[in-house]
């Protein structure tokens, strides 16, 4: 069976590379009938935030991906902190010990620092002198006993020959030993693993089938790989994600602070958004090669990735998932195409009775923050804002600033409303406001079936006024701003008494 596994360290928030990461393990375990699991690597304390690992199951939660086995889940390979199997990864280091690929290093990290700055004054670019390899099998037993403190490094110059199989995005590998330190730890002093020993081990024990993973560990494979080899263990196959980039070229960094998922959670969007933003990245194809008719390089066997811009569910990308289309360009998260994705997936989430009621639950959470002593606010009543507000809305938290009007007095002193009332034929806004508020008061009764569009084309003709200056004043009085929906549209959601209010305070 397909196995994949999203195996973050626990060293903070999930940021936008990590979930990109958790959501190609998803679509990939559910293209192949597998399943995925969530794995905490915690093996580096110093590292590790508290609360980190509920805020990563938090992020991956709001955005839907759900795991099929980790923390808070039954399962077949638990416990999914690799805290939790350090004997696993000791006996396998014996293993290695066993076979002659590791060996016992005994220096401190004194000794260490001396002898990495005496290699680099000779031009060496060996990080360490192997000096401990050379110790007989009774040294090595005795400083044991004597309880001195060692490490288990990997033994660099034994090792097997490998069949090095091609990532199957990278497709190739450069071999990348000279960029690895010299025999680099595998177990530590504390009797904890390294990144490399522990992922090996669980992947293996695991039984993984697939590793997804991201661009910054392409050059470690090469050392897994060695690591499997020596292990006599069948290496799972490997498909390194390439970086995310912001549209100017620069690596997002968690130091700007504009790659944390809670971020985009807090900022707004929404999850289906974000997650279909992160997969066309991934695809990384663009617009014009899709649509040539000379079939895109990337595409194999006349496969191709969606669109750019494509607007997907997460099954959508089930269905549309492919591997062999990604590329390993480096991807970039274009701001622009997430506004556009957000849209439409708003849109699509109001397609459903549940999910628009969803969403207005979630918009009354932010209006009640912007005006907190609004009393409309209500989830039945922001419904009908938002189906108002529909189609100019690119994300929930737009809708307080797009259209305070709907939940405060409108404020006409503002700039733009004083810039709108400039802008208006002297001697028509009294007469407008007033005519208006006049046929209102008389069929105001059933406000809700009115034919607003009606009424005000025909008191618009009364006065012989331009369309444009008329609807401009009508929307000075109720909202002081220059753009929104219908005139129309906006005296139905204010409902009688609140645009009466409106008129008969802009006619002073
Ligand atoms: N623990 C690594 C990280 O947090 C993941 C490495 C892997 O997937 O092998 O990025």
């Amino acid at each position: 069976m397909v196995l994949l596994r999203f195996a973050p360290s626990p060293t903070g928030a999930l940021h936008l590379g990590g979930l990109r990461t958790a959501l190609y393990n998803y679509l990939y375990a559910r293209k192949l009938g597998g399943k995925w699991i969530l794995r905490i690597e915690d093996t580096d304390a110093t590292r590790t935030v508290p609360g980190a690992v509920d805020g990563i199951r938090d992020a991956l939660e709001w955005a839907g991906l759900e795991y099929d086995y980790g923390p808070g889940k039954e399962g077949p390979h638990a416990p999914y902190f690799q805290s939790e199997r350090l004997d696993l990864y000791q006996s396998y280091a014996h293993k290695l010990l066993d076979r002659g690929h590791a060996y016992r290093c005994f220096c401190s990290p004194d000794t260490l620092a001396a002898t990495r700055e005496r290699l680099a004054r000779t031009g060496s670019n060996s990080t360490y002198d192997k000096a401990c390899l050379h110790l007989t099998e009774e040294e090595v037993a005795r400083r044991v006993r004597a309880g001195e403190k060692s490490v288990v490094r990997l033994n660099d110059g034994r090792l097997p020959t490998r069949s090095t199989p091609p990532d199957l995005v990278f497709k190739y590998l450069k071999d990348a030993h000279a960029s690895l330190p010299t025999d680099p730890v595998l177990l530590k002093s504390d009797l904890f693993p390294t990144y490399h020993l522990a992922s090996v081990v669980d992947d293996h024990e695991m039984g993984i089938t697939h590793v997804v993973r991201g661009e910054e560990w392409l050059p470690s494979l090469p050392l897994h790989l060695d690591l499997y080899a020596c292990l006599s263990l069948p290496p799972p196959l490997f498909a390194h994600l390439p970086l995310l980039l912001n549209p100017d070229g620069s690596k997002m960094s968690k130091r700007k602070g504009d790659v944390q998922v809670l971020d985009y959670q807090r900022r707004g969007w929404e999850p289906g958004a974000i997650l279909n933003w992160l997969a066309l990245a991934g695809w990384g194809i663009q617009h014009e090669e899709v649509s040539s008719s000379s079939s895109s390089s990337l595409s194999t066997a006349g496969k191709q990735a969606p669109d750019s811009t494509a607007v997907m569910t997460l099954p959508d990308m089930v269905e549309a998932f492919d591997l062999s289309v990604i590329t390993h360009r480096r991807s970039v998260l274009d701001p622009v195409k997430l506004e556009y994705l957000n849209k439409h997936h708003l849109m699509r989430v109001m397609e459903s009775k549940d999910g628009f009621r969803t969403l207005a639950e979630r918009a009354h959470v932010r209006v009640k923050e912007h005006f907190p002593d609004s009393q409309y606010t209500t989830v039945p009543y922001l419904m009908h804002v938002i189906s108002t507000l529909q189609g100019r809305i690119m994300n929930l938290n737009d809708i307080s600033t797009l259209a305070p009007y709907f939940f405060v007095e409108p404020d006409l002193t503002t700039d733009e409303a004083l810039k709108m009332w400039k802008s208006l034929p002297a001697g028509q806004y009294t007469l407008v406001v007033q005519n208006l508020s006049q046929r209102l008061d008389v069929e105001g009764e059933n406000w809700d079936s009115l034919h607003f569009a009606d009424i005000l084309h025909e008191e618009m003709s009364k006065i012989g006024i331009k369309l444009k200056d008329y609807m401009t004043i009508l929307r000075h009085a109720l909202t002081g701003m220059k753009a929104g929906p219908g005139i129309s549209d906006i005296l139905l959601v204010l409902g009688h008494e609140r645009s009466m209010e409106r008129l008969r305070k802009a006619q002073t």
